[in-house]
């Protein structure tokens, strides 16, 4: 993006050394402090760390107080509260920083007066409930009292600059390039997950907010057992395993649960032998303890399990706040497994030469229901190796173990809405998840 005039962007080499989570501000802009003393930062220069460390009081970004002109953005995880590439939301705050930097060093105290504490699509809104930032981003606007009291404090060519990069990250985050191109953050990612995701990051209502949440959370679990199980296990072994820890019919989230630390603590030898790490057993049962520690089956069970709504937003803001932490954990941990695989639904196959084939299939990555088709040439040493048609895979990164997820994922029609989606198993019913439908199933 081309800044220039009257303020320009340099990229520091000398990386910026501070390693600790939930930080105190304080702490963290006394060490900016050296790192500009060393480093013969000029005054008038603006010192900008992008970190992914979180801070103590869970900011998306500060400036600091003292006068001296350094700002923090937290630039991870933003893809939960705005529904954008990270990268605009993260240059929209270092703008907006400078901008309120500069204010409060003309205003000092006088600069609260011009927070707003509910949102209104202004710079200086306070988001106190973090997805509220959304408004901000997307109006990339200035509200006419702000604007004066930047107009009188500051040079006119700087917030001309500023809304002109505003207006130019607004419209690089419509809602409709979402559309045309997956979002980095999720093209990865099977359907069932990337979906749930992008659920969660375009809602900002709390109550809402909190059941996307946990529905994520429980895509994340029932996803990840599957996918283990069936890259794990035979056929019957697979069945016994279901019945055996009660996925079957009609299992909790608890099951789902529980299922998943059996399967990490019965499989760990073989993961690597699946080209995931050879921690991945370890994470997966971190995953297990994490969410068993924080109670969200509990959660999700009083939350949504029996209708229970609590009229409060405040409690689910506090609860979301609390929760969110969590499940970015969580799917940080198990990232390897979602991130290396490809998910495929195989259309038709053909033989090129000796062991050389090429597969038609449906890319089943991204939230795009939409799935757009691919061609894929790769070899096959054994007749059962291949695919066959009209399944649904999960495949290793080196495009050779093609693994059937049929019955529990399967790519076709949903019941209710008629369209074609990709389906996943719930005991007897099958879920749409793009929908939420659910309908049930003749299993043979
Ligand atoms: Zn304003
Ligand atoms: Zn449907």
């Amino acid at each position: 993006m081309p800044f220039d005039e009257p303020m320009y962007f340099i990229e520091e080499r000398t990386p910026l050394m501070f390693q600790i989570e939930e930080f105190e501000w304080e702490t963290f802009f006394e060490k900016c402090s050296e790192y500009r003393l060393s480093n013969q930062f000029n005054e008038n220069d603006f010192l900008i760390v992008l970190t992914e460390l979180k801070n103590k009081a869970n900011w998306f970004s500060s400036f600091s107080m003292k006068g001296e002109r350094t700002i923090f953005i937290h630039a991870s995880d933003w893809e939960n509260y705005i529904y954008a590439e990270p990268e605009y939301p993260v240059a929209y705050e270092v703008v907006a920083n400078i901008l309120q930097s500069l204010l409060y060093k003309k205003v000092g105290g006088d600069f609260f007066k011009y927070v707003h504490n509910t949102p209104i699509g202004c710079l200086n809104d306070m988001c106190g409930w973090k997805p509220d930032i959304t408004f901000r981003l997307r109006t990339g606007d200035i509200c006419s009292d702000c604007l004066s009291v930047l107009t009188v404090n500051i040079q006119k060519d700087i917030i001309e600059q500023s809304i002109s990069i505003f207006e130019s990250l607004r419209k690089r985050m419509l809602f409709n390039k979402a559309w045309q191109e997956p979002m980095s953050f999720e093209e990865k990612l099977p359907f069932t997950i990337a979906i749930t995701k992008r659920k969660l990051g375009t809602t900002s209502e709390p109550f809402r907010k909190m059941l996307m949440l946990i529905d994520h959370f429980d895509s994340i679990v029932r996803t990840t057992v599957l996918m283990l199980a069936r890259l794990t296990l035979t056929n019957e072994q697979m069945e016994d395993f279901l019945i055996e820890k009660r996925l079957y019919p009609l299992p909790s989230l608890g099951n789902w649960v529980d299922a998943l630390a059996a399967i990490a603590k019965l499989n760990a030898h073989i993961f690597p032998e699946l080209q995931l790490p050879e921690d991945f057993s370890k994470k997966v049962r971190q995953v297990v303890q994490i969410a068993n520690d924080n109670r969200i089956t509990f959660i999700r069970n009083q939350k949504r399990g029996h209708g229970y709504v609590d009229c409060q937003d405040n409690s689910y803001r506090d609860l979301f706040t609390k929760c969110i932490v969590v499940v970015e954990n969580i799917e940080k941990l198990l990232s390897p497994l979602f991130y290396r695989f490809n998910y495929y639904h195989t259309i038709s196959l053909r033989r090129l030469e000796r062991k050389r084939f090429k597969v038609i299939a449906h890319l089943l990555s991204g939230s795009n229901p939409a799935f757009i088709e691919k061609e894929i040439t790769t070899e096959f040493e054994n007749i059962e190796d291949l695919p066959i048609e009209d399944r649904l895979y999960v495949v290793t990164p080196d495009l050779k173990k093609w693994v059937d997820l049929d019955p529990y994922l399967k790519y076709g029609e949903c019941n209710i809405c008629h369209h074609n989606r990709l389906l996943v198993y719930d005991g007897t019913y099958m879920l749409d998840p793009y929908i939420g439908h659910r309908f049930k199933i003749d299993r043979d």
